[in-house]
């Protein structure tokens, strides 16, 4: 990809004016605890980075395993990072993973201590800080939001203009389906805010009868619809044991299939947008 950015220029002004022309994709992937977003991300990083791309992955789930099917196992986060060193630096917070996907988790407070929420603002304040879009360059992020609650940090990515095109993992499950809705309705309300606005719903399958058509007639109701179906399939946790992607652990499998013709329907379905972390007004 030919980056507006591979110019160099000696003057340090300009540079530092270019630097926020940089274009991307900005995707966040939002669901319910536990729906599959991660896995979801994780072989759709995958696979967009077999085609070529610089992606970046940013886990914003205080159980901060976004990224360990990319990492082969779990990093420390921003979050810790900040903890333990107040003056930390980006390779600190930013690991890179299987085919090159840069990958960053947000990290959370110990259960039942102070605001997931407030964690997630605070390591997106200190990525911005770090100028961490400028030293990467990413051509996509993934931000992997959990949305039991779209409170304010969990809200950030799709509110303060760091995410343009926003999918929802759902199943067929009612809890599921209640949780898409509320992140739905977030979205639609910070739409007018010119940001962020719902790309789709992407189905990942539990065998729940009717649950095509039940997720079908949700997605309506959230005024969007279904972009891709993911069967449920024992290659997700033959790959897993093994730490990693379907994408990268079974490559011939059908579900790597899916998952490839999924990335490119998210990549199809979103917009680079340019700007810093933020993108532009
Ligand atoms: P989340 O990030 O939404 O909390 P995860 O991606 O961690 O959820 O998924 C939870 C578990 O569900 C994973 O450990 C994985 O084994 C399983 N899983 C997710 N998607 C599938 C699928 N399509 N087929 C089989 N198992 C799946
Ligand atoms: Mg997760």
């Amino acid at each position: 990809m030919i980056h507006p950015l591979s110019v160099t220029i000696e003057s340090e002004s300009i540079n530092k004016q270019l630097a926020f022309e940089g274009s991307m994709r900005r995707i966040a992937v939002y669901g319910k605890g536990g729906i599959g977003k991660s896995t979801t991300s994780a072989n759709i990083s995958t696979a967009l980075a077999q085609r070529g791309l610089k992606v970046m992955q940013i886990g914003c789930d205080p159980k901060a395993d976004s990224t360990k099917l990319l990492a082969g196992g779990r990093i420390p986060t921003v979050l810790e990072t900040m903890r333990d060193n107040p003056d930390p630096e980006l390779e600190d917070m930013i690991h890179v993973g299987e085919n090159g996907v840069l990958c960053v988790e947000c990290g959370g407070p110990k259960p039942g201590v102070g605001c997931a929420g407030r964690g997630i603002i605070a390591a997106f304040e200190k990525l911005e800080e770090l100028d961490v879009i400028d030293q990467y360059r990413p051509d996509v992020i993934v931000y992997d939001v959990l949305g039991d609650v779209v409170c304010g940090g969990f809200a950030m990515p799709i509110r303060n203009g760091y995410a343009r095109d926003v999918f929802i993992v759902t199943s067929g499950e009612m809890m599921a389906l209640y949780a898409a809705s509320n992140i739905a309705y977030a979205v639609n309300d910070f739409t007018h805010d010119g940001y962020a606005r719902l790309g789709g719903v992407i189905q990942n399958s539990r065998g729940v009868e009717d649950e095509d058509a039940l997720v079908d007639k949700a997605s309506a109701e959230m005024g969007t619809s279904v972009i891709h179906r993911v069967r449920r399939d024992p290659a997700v946790q033959r790959c897993e044991a093994r730490g990693v992607t379907v994408v990268s652990g079974e490559p011939d499998s059908e579900m790597a299939a899916s998952y490839r013709e999924l990335a490119d329907k998210v990549y199809a379905g979103s917009e680079d947008i340019s700007g810093g972390m933020r993108l532009e007004d």
